[in-house]
């Protein structure tokens, strides 16, 4: 199983959530197919899916296995920074702020 973090796109997470009840909008029925058989997928065939797929493998197992899984696809879906929770924008690919992008120098001195 790949343990790289591949970004989720707004769409993808509001995609997913939606497939699971949990929110967003659903997908076309070509994409809404898609999650329906990554979401059924082993594991084996589920890294077949993440080389071609990335973003929605990475949605799939956030929704569900990771605890907080729909709380962060909800913040990505609205465009919010995932950490800070504003909705300034724009945000980096991995769902931050700006300001939470840029991390405080270890020495506090800016
Ligand atoms: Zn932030």
């Amino acid at each position: 199983m790949s343990t790289s973090s591949p970004t989720i796109p707004p769409d993808v997470a509001a995609h997913v959530l939606c497939h699971y009840g949990r929110g967003g909008y659903p997908a076309g029925d070509w994409a809404e197919d898609l999650i329906s058989l990554i979401s059924r997928a082993d594991d084996s065939n589920r890294d077949r899916f993440a080389a071609g797929f990335p973003d929605y493998v990475a949605a799939i197992t956030a929704i569900k296995y990771d605890p907080n899984g729909v709380a962060h696809l909800l913040d990505l879906a609205a465009g919010r920074c995932t950490r800070c929770k504003t909705t300034d924008g724009p945000n980096t690919a991995a769902g931050l702020c700006e300001a939470c992008d840029q991390p405080m120098p270890l020495d506090g001195v800016a």
